[in-house]
């Protein structure tokens, strides 16, 4: 019998607008829902599965921790925390790390940072600069941060001390914080998750980058979705060569066991002191293993090598297929981290994607949005362009 899931969530709280899918087992780039029909997936989890699913690397080390202690609080020392943490390190250039548990807690983390790094010069009122259509989470300081209405309206009074600017304008950032000597850091994503795949130019953030030596500001760059090798770099960053002084990182972190960190540079790596800032779960002895072995699973198996090849091949592929069409504005994005925006709302693309046997995101109304696995090849890539483009075509000629 077919299990029918539409309205079948009497107890649960109705806070996502969900397909009517559940999905059971999935294996590399392939899930299967609980009536056995197969997709593709191009999704991620949203950016989390970066090793796909039921990986045969990761899969016997998790089941080798959960045997052995899943978790035992920070009044102990968890000795993978150190070894991720180190880890870490290496491969931002940065020093000190803090580990939490999901991508609102890596941020409302730097907003604490960033505030008491003013503190202790002696700003009382400090203020953060943000960005217009961001997206840092859905806490009150987070959502404060986040440029998008929808996520604020009805959350109010919203947290203070935060300044917006537009994206890419260096003379509006200099505009908006002309004088102002509350002003302790600058806080954006690399590249625009939910706002739609929107990339910061890697001459705007060198330039933000010495607005901040200048001004003695923390670069706060929000990695949650655009790190963990998505663009082919460690962290999407690092195409532009800078190194920021507090970086969020979780989505992919993990490859599915949810796990956060936030990574700081010199100035801001000795902010908190003991009975700052704690959580019960961050650094849990399955986070931390799930963490070192997606790290040294993607080393070995060269995936950000392949994040980028794989991503050049699907954005080659879907510009061939759908650039130029009348109602694709355009293809953007790097390696595993793609959008294409069109020129109307398109949310009814994820179930007719999902009927055709692949899942994607839909974000910011008009943008298809692909974050698939960091394990996917080229004729996967082809394959998922090769169900996508006659959906999207049909869509845009009706
Ligand atoms: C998803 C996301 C967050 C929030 O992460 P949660 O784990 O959902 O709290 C924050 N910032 C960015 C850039 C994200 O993509």
């Amino acid at each position: 019998m077919m299990a029918h899931l539409e309205a079948s969530s009497p107890h649960t709280m109705n806070t996502y607008g969900r397909l009517p899918i559940a999905l059971s087992h999935g294996q590399g780039v392939h899930v299967w829902d609980v009536n056995g029909k197969r997709y593709l997936d191009a999704l991620a989890g949203i950016a989390v599965n970066t090793l796909g699913h039921n990986h045969p690397k990761l899969v016997p080390a998790l089941q080798d921790q959960v045997a052995k202690i899943i978790h035992s609080c920070n009044y102990y020392h968890v000795p993978n925390q150190e070894k991720l943490a180190a880890k870490l390190v290496e491969l931002s250039g940065m020093t000190n790390v803090f580990f939490g548990s999901t991508g609102l807690e890596a941020n409302e983390a730097a907003i604490k940072l960033a505030r008491k790094f003013g503190h202790d010069r002696g700003i009382e009122r400090p203020e953060i600069v943000v960005y217009e259509k961001a997206f840092h989470g859905r806490s009150i300081a987070t959502l404060s941060a986040t440029g998008n209405d929808k996520v604020q309206k009805g959350f109010g009074p919203l947290v203070e001390g935060f300044i917006r600017v537009p994206l890419n304008d260096i003379d509006a950032l200099r505009a908006a914080t002309d004088g102002n000597k509350n002003v302790v850091a600058v806080f954006f994503e690399t590249i625009q998750g939910e706002g739609g795949i929107n990339p910061m130019r890697a001459d705007y953030l060198q330039k933000v980058r010495e607005l901040c030596d200048m001004k003695n500001w923390l670069l706060m760059i929000d990695e949650v979705q655009c790190g963990m090798g998505r663009t082919g770099k460690w962290f999407a960053h690092q195409w532009a060569g800078i190194v920021p002084d507090v970086m969020p990182l979780a989505k992919g972190l993990g490859s599915g066991v949810p796990i956060a960190a936030v990574v700081a540079g010199p100035k801001a790596a000795h902010i908190f002191q003991p009975g700052n800032h704690g959580t019960t779960f961050g650094g849990n002895p399955l986070a931390m293993r799930a963490g070192v072995e997606t790290l040294r699973i993607m080393e070995e198996d060269g995936l950000l090598d392949n994040a980028s090849r794989v991503g050049a091949h699907l954005k080659g592929a879907l510009a061939r297929e759908l650039g130029g069409l009348k109602g694709v504005v355009e293809i953007r994005g790097q390696g595993l981290m793609i959008g294409m925006e069109l020129a109307k709302p398109c949310g009814v693309l994820t179930q007719r994607a999902a009927d055709a046997g692949l899942l994607i995101s839909v974000t910011a109304d008009n943008v298809v949005r692909l974050l698939p696995p960091l394990i996917m090849t080229e004729a996967e890539a082809s394959e998922v362009v090769g169900i996508l483009a006659p959906l999207v075509r049909d869509f845009l000629s009706s």
